[in-house]
């Protein structure tokens, strides 16, 4: 089965997130395991896990269909020691919070050398990160995300994913979420059947598919190779309708989260139904 969703709100707590997906038709989703905004919030209190876990079991949410993001002030590969340090901290925390609520996954964006340092050292830096916080709890896989490349963005190349996969101690617990707007803005096209094949088979010799573990789907506003970070509805945009029918007739993406991150939250339960009538279950 294909499992599609969104990346839904937690206003109110963690726990209203697996009912904000089950109300626009979900079967998979994406959320922030705190408020994104800030580097530190409050503990999860057992209440809310307890909620969190009963309210995925009703609606039928298993840990592997839900996608966790991390929080867009954290950068992995931060020149600067104190920023690092800081970073690094927030993402551990993170990555027990998805520990604690029984989740198997968080989705993170590799990270940016803000020209201070190669692109090299830090996919090091990234790697090293992940390294910590796969120590610091027992179960949880870090997902990559590839970018748009958008400023000194890393891991908008297949290559820079791979980097970072060849340093991660255990490989086990290293996996990669592909974001078609991201993969379009970033040079790789999807238009077509062929095209995507094309790209998966990329992905596949140069990172290998067993890291997959989810998308992100997005049509994109800029055109191929803009490597500018702006998600549009889907088939309203650069990409079309086209690549995401073909994304869910395809046998390589089942049972993984396929997540829209698109522009209006009042759309996606049509834009879940549209999804599925494109021959997904
Ligand atoms: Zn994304
Ligand atoms: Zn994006």
């Amino acid at each position: 089965m294909k499992r599609v969703g969104a990346h839904v709100s937690i206003a109110g707590g963690v726990e209203n997130a697996p009912l904000n997906a089950r109300a626009i038709g979900a079967k998979a989703f994406a959320m922030f395991t705190r408020n994104q905004r800030q580097w530190h919030s409050a503990a999860l209190t057992p209440g809310s896990v307890d909620a969190f876990r009963n309210n995925c079991a009703e609606a039928g949410f298993l840990p592997q269909h839900i996608l966790p993001h991390d929080s867009y002030l954290i950068n992995l590969g931060h020149p600067e020691p104190d920023k690092l340090d800081k970073s690094r901290q927030a993402f551990i925390t993170e990555m027990q919070r998805t520990e604690e609520l029984g989740l198997v996954m968080l989705n993170f964006h590799p990270g940016s050398h803000l020209k201070l340092v190669s692109e090299d050292e830090s996919l090091r830096l990234i790697a090293a990160s992940v390294n910590l916080a796969l120590e610091a709890t027992r179960s949880v896989t870090a997902v990559i995300e590839n970018t748009a490349g958008q400023g000194s963005n890393l891991g908008f190349r297949f290559e820079q994913i791979s980097r970072i996969i060849e340093f991660v101690e255990d490989s086990s617990r290293v996996g990669v979420c592909l974001d078609t707007c991201h993969l379009f803005a970033s040079g790789y096209d999807i238009r077509t059947p062929e095209a995507f094949e094309d790209m998966l088979g990329e992905f596949d010799r140069v990172v290998g598919l067993r890291y997959l573990r989810g998308m992100h789907l997005n049509d994109a506003k800029q055109k191929l190779g803009s490597r500018i970070d702006r998600h549009e509805c889907l088939g309203k945009g650069m990409i079309g309708a086209d690549a995401f029918a073909h994304i869910m007739q395809h046998p390589a993406l089942e049972e993984m989260p396929l997540i829209l991150e698109t522009p209006n939250s009042d759309g996606w339960a049509e834009e879940i139904r549209m999804l599925y009538g494109f021959g997904g279950e």
